[in-house]
C-alpha cells in the first residue's frame, strides 16, 4: 500500500519542521510513501521554508497554490498530485498526532474504504467543540451515517473513492458523508488531538454559519443530486394540492353559509401556493437540465465501482 499524507498549509512556518519529523519517524515503516505539502498561498514564507525542508525529507513534494484558496482546495490539490493508493490529510498545525497513521491504515487493511478520525479528547475552545458537536449531529442526520467526526481532517482514503467526488468549496468537511452515500465503507477510530501551540487558527466566529448553510446544502444533495425533479416536483405539487383544497374549502365554507370568498383571505393564498406549486416544478425542470448538462460534459459517472 503506497500512503500520500497530504498537509494543507496555510501560514504554518514554525510547525512545518517539527511536524515533519514527526511524520519521518511514523512513515519509516511505510519506506514507499509521500508527503504532499500544500502551500496555500501562505504570508509567512511557508513555501521557502517547504522548498528548503524538502532537502532533507526525501519523502517531501511540495506545491504551492497562487494564493489563498481555502483549506478544501488545499485538500483538493494534494489530491490530485497523490500517487498513493491511500491518501490522508492532516492539519498542518500539529494538533493531529502522526503517530495515529498506522491504526487509520490498519482498518483500511481490514477492507474499509474511509477511516475517519475522532478526536474524542478534543484540545479546542469550550464553544467551539460545542458547536462542532452539534454540526456533527446535523451531518450525522443528513447522511444517516453514525461517524462523530466530520470536521476531523485526519481521516484515510482510499484514492479511488474520493477520485470521483469532485471536491469544491468548503467540502472536505463532508467527504466522509458524500462517500458513504456513494457506497464507500467508511469507519472511525479515535485519534488524538492536541492543542496549537504555534500560530493561530484560520478560522473565526464566521464559519458557523457557514457549516450550516453548507449542511443545508448536503442534506440536499445526499438524497436529490441526481434526481432533482423529484425533489422539487414534490415541493411544487403538494404546494399545488394545498392551494386547490384551499380554495375547496372557501367555497365549502360559502355553501354553508359562511363569509363569501372574498370575505376571506383563503382566495389569494390558494393562488399564492398553486404559483408557488408551479414556480417549484418549473424549477425541478431547470435542475434536471443542469444535472444532464453536468453528467455529460464532465467525465462523472453516477455510480462509484466496488
Ligand atoms: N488551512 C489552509 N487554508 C486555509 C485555512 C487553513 O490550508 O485557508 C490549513 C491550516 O494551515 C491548517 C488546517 O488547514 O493546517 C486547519 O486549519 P486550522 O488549524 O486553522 O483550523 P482549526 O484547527 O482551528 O479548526
Ligand atoms: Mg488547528
Amino acid at each position: 500500500m503506497r500512503l500520500s499524507v497530504i498537509l494543507p498549509i496555510y501560514n504554518e512556518r514554525e510547525n512545518l519542521k517539527p511536524l515533519l519529523e514527526e511524520l519521518a519517524s511514523v512513515l519509516r515503516a511505510y519506506p514507499d510513501s509521500e508527503v504532499i505539502a500544500v502551500d496555500d498561498g501562505s504570508t509567512d514564507g511557508s513555501s521557502d521554508a517547504l522548498l528548503e525542508l524538502a532537502q532533507q525529507f526525501r519523502f517531501l513534494r511540495v506545491i504551492v497554490l497562487a494564493t489563498n484558496y481555502g483549506q478544501t482546495a488545499a485538500i483538493a490539490a494534494g489530491m490530485d498530485a497523490a500517487t498513493g493508493d491511500i491518501v490522508l490529510p492532516i492539519d498542518a498545525d500539529m494538533q493531529n498526532d502522526p503517530a495515529d497513521i498506522p491504526w487509520l491504515l490498519v482498518k483500511i487493511e481490514e477492507g474499509f474504504d474511509i477511516v475517519s478520525g475522532w478526536r474524542k479528547n478534543r484540545q479546542d475552545a469550550y464553544l467551539r467543540s460545542f458547536l462542532s458537536r452539534i454540526a456533527n449531529q446535523l451531518i450525522r442526520t443528513a447522511s444517516g451515517q453514525s461517524i462523530h467526526d466530520y470536521g476531523c481532517t485526519m481521516k484515510a482514503y482510499r484514492r479511488s473513492v474520493v477520485a470521483n467526488l469532485g471536491l469544491y468549496g468548503d467540502m472536505h468537511r463532508f467527504l466522509a458523508a458524500y462517500a458513504a452515500v456513494n457506497g464507500a465503507r467508511v469507519t472511525e477510530i479515535v485519534v488524538h488531538h492536541r492543542p496549537r501551540t504555534r500560530g493561530v487558527s484560520k478560522y473565526g466566529f464566521g464559519r458557523v454559519w457557514r457549516v450550516l448553510l453548507d449542511i443545508f446544502l448536503l442534506t440536499f444533495f445526499l438524497r436529490s443530486f441526481t434526481r432533482p425533479m423529484q425533489f422539487f416536483g414534490a415541493i411544487g405539487l403538494s404546494s399545488i394540492l394545498l392551494g386547490i383544497a384551499t380554495i375547496i374549502g372557501a367555497i365549502v365554507i360559502r355553501l354553508v353559509g359562511g363569509p363569501t370568498l372574498i370575505e376571506t383571505p383563503l382566495p389569494v393564498l390558494s393562488a399564492l401556493f398553486i404559483i408557488v406549486g408551479i414556480q417549484c416544478v418549473l424549477m425541478g425542470v431547470l435542475a434536471e437540465m443542469l444535472m444532464r448538462t453536468y453528467f455529460q460534459s464532465s467525465n462523472r459517472k453516477p455510480y462509484l465501482l466496488r
